[in-house]
């Protein structure tokens, strides 16, 4: 019988069919506007009345069963799909990893690790100290009274509120601001590293090797050379019968291992109210190698930091005995240093937050 030859090659065309778009195709050829089936059904108008009513079911019957079964074969196919989709997305091993950002230390840091782990290397202790000082710290105990004309050198950040009330949310664990605190002056950012001696040979006393890290504050008008923010290095070294020929082998040796060749260096005179005598240390010129370039404007060396032999009233500062003592300080700005390690022209752009500047380091 006609009807069921067309239910058999259609069954058979709907278990074939290998993706929706082919089983689609399928439905059409039986079922659809001139599909087989339809073609059958039309067929009724030339059957004899009296099989017209058995005719008509029969066809119904098949019609239905057709189409339950493209029903379900199309739900199976689009399950397939969905597998096969989820399988490529999940299990393809050949697939390109994906990148993750990963970030890294900032060149301060890194400069700062270098010079952290050089002087370690020749026995100094690493220091911290507030960067909220008082002014006694800050300039008093370093030999700078305030009608001394040496504060003029350094434009101070003050901070604003009187009498201790501000006090507590800027403490540290140094920085005890008791009742003593009318005796210390106002509060200051500080300037310089340099009060972090005054705090160290209080707590450990001599003999004493220490450099401090960190940031300080001066109230400039910011350009390429000049930030309000940035950081320096402070150095001590107090033992017996030290000189600054110590302090010379010192910077030779911690400046040869930070550039990885053998650097120079040298004193010229220099004033600093906590220091006497007082230096300039010149180091060779990392450009030309000490044969004259523009950047050291043909001499051959870099101003690189400010040095002496520690002043007898800041040892007394400190709590310790100028007579049977005595030692130097340095103070040479890191963030100096890593302009000169890495040619960069203008000091804004390492607090500036950039990454297309960060990411190049
Ligand atoms: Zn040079």
């Amino acid at each position: 019988m006609e009807l069921e030859q067309i239910k058999q090659a259609a069954l058979k065309a709907f278990s074939e069919a290998k993706s929706v778009d082919e089983l689609y195709e399928a439905h059409v050829q039986v079922l659809g506007r001139k599909g087989a089936m339809t073609v059958v059904m039309q067929s009724i108008a030339t059957i004899e009345k009296s099989q017209k009513a058995a005719f008509g079911q029969a066809c119904n019957v098949v019609k239905k069963e057709l189409e339950a079964v493209y029903e379900a074969r199309k739900k199976d196919l689009e399950e397939a799909d969905l597998k096969r989709a989820l399988n490529d997305r999940w299990v393809d091993p050949t697939a390109p990893g994906k990148k993750f950002d990963v970030g890294h230390l900032h060149p301060l840091s890194q400069v700062q690790n270098d010079v952290e782990r050089i002087f370690s290397s020749m026995g100094f202790a690493i220091m911290d100290g507030p960067e909220v000082e008082s002014e006694y710290y800050n300039f008093e105990a370093l030999n700078v009274p305030s009608w001394h004309p040496a504060r003029d050198m350094q434009d101070t950040f003050f901070i604003k509120g009187d009498d201790g009330e501000a006090s507590e949310e800027f403490g540290s664990e140094n920085f005890n601001r008791s009742a003593t605190i009318s005796n210390e002056g106002r509060l200051v950012l500080r300037t310089q590293t340099s009060p972090v001696q005054i705090r160290s040979m209080k707590k450990y006393g001599a003999p004493l090797r220490i450099i401090a890290p960190g940031r300080v504050f001066r109230n400039e008008a910011t350009d390429a050379r000049h930030e309000h923010t940035f950081d320096q290095v402070e150095g001590l070294l107090i033992d017996e019968n030290i000189s600054l020929a110590d302090l010379k082998g010192v910077m030779q040796e911690f400046l040869t291992q930070l550039f990885g060749r053998v650097m120079k260096v040298r004193f010229r005179p220099g004033y600093f109210p906590f220091v006497e005598p007082g230096i300039e240390l010149d180091m060779s010129c990392t450009l030309c190698n000490e044969k004259g370039c523009r950047v050291c404007k043909g001499t051959g060396w870099l101003e690189f930091m400010g040095a002496g032999m520690v002043h007898p009233n800041v040892l007394a500062a400190g709590g310790i005995d100028s007579n049977k003592y005595q030692g130097w300080a340095f103070g040479f700005g890191l963030t100096r240093l890593v302009m000169m390690r890495y040619n960069i022209d203008d000091i804004r752009l390492l607090s500036s937050g950039d990454l297309r500047f960060i990411k190049q380091f």
